[in-house]
């Protein structure tokens, strides 16, 4: 965790999620009312099909909700797309850009990532901009130098601690129930805090990092103490309220 920094715990429900599953998200929003929320922020991502109905389960609750990409454009002939205003319009305050799996999916460059993240900005939402090293460059020793690529390229010069957040997801660990040591992590935060203090200053010091890949409610307590994590993207454990509402309240313990 970093001092004075208020921790996110997001969910990223990717293609999963029909009506059925807005119980759940009635029972995440129940489940962080309280003294934690004003601790601890809660997003959930559903695929964009739920964005407008979730927004108006979770008026009442401290769970925000967000998209899970939008395009670089605020509108015009892009079929299939959906831009940052359009999930503003559906009252959610994030959108995920750059995650691993669109960057391969979608090729996805840090360009566009950049450009994505300026027009969530310039529509008012907060941008989750996801980065990490494939297995290969792990094993080539080239996590940092690829941290500090995809910082660089994939951040607008408007980002500020308020409108960003980064995600550090590592994607071999995304998906697999692998994830780095806790002392892998800890470098790999240290080193992206540093170079967002290079960076942006004062704002790189409040910039939230998540750590995202395989967060489970049993590894979240060991993973969210790490110095420089400052909450979590969670895929599958995100799709049951149970799960998430879980690793959320972990935080009793973390901030207490
Ligand atoms: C993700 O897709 O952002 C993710 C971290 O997935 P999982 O938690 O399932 O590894």
């Amino acid at each position: 965790m970093t001092p004075d920094v208020r921790p996110l715990v997001a969910g990223n429900w990717k293609m999963n999620g029909t009506r059925e599953c807005l119980t759940e998200i009635k029972a995440m929003a129940e489940g962080v009312q309280g003294a934690l929320s004003e601790k601890v922020e809660t997003l959930i991502c559903p695929p964009a099909t739920l964005i407008y109905v979730a927004t108006a389960l979770a008026t009442d609750s401290p769970l925000q909700i967000g998209g899970q990409d939008c395009h670089q454009k605020a509108s015009g002939a892009h079929t299939g797309d959906i831009s940052a205003e359009m999930i503003a319009d559906c009252f959610g305050t994030y959108v995920i850009v750059g995650h691993s799996e669109r960057r391969t999916d979608h090729g996805e460059t840090d360009h566009i990532v950049r450009d994505k993240a300026a027009a969530a900005h310039d529509a008012g939402l907060t941008a989750i901009v996801c980065i990490g090293e494939t297995a290969d460059q792990r094993d080539a020793y080239e996590t940092l130098d690829v941290l500090k690529r995809q910082i660089f390229g994939s951040l607008p010069p408007g980002a500020t601690a308020e409108n960003t957040v980064i995600a550090y997801e590592p994607v071999w660990a995304i998906g697999t129930g692998l994830t780095p040591t806790a002392t892998d992590i800890a470098v790999a935060h240290s080193f992206m805090r540093a170079e967002l203090v290079e960076f942006f200053g004062d704002e790189g010091r409040r910039m939230r990092i998540l750590y995202g890949g395989s967060v489970k409610p049993a590894n979240a307590a060991e993973l969210m103490a790490i110095d420089n994590v400052d909450g979590a993207l969670i895929g599958g454990a995100s799709l049951k309220a149970k799960d998430f509402l879980a690793i959320y309240g972990v935080y009793e313990g973390l901030t207490a």
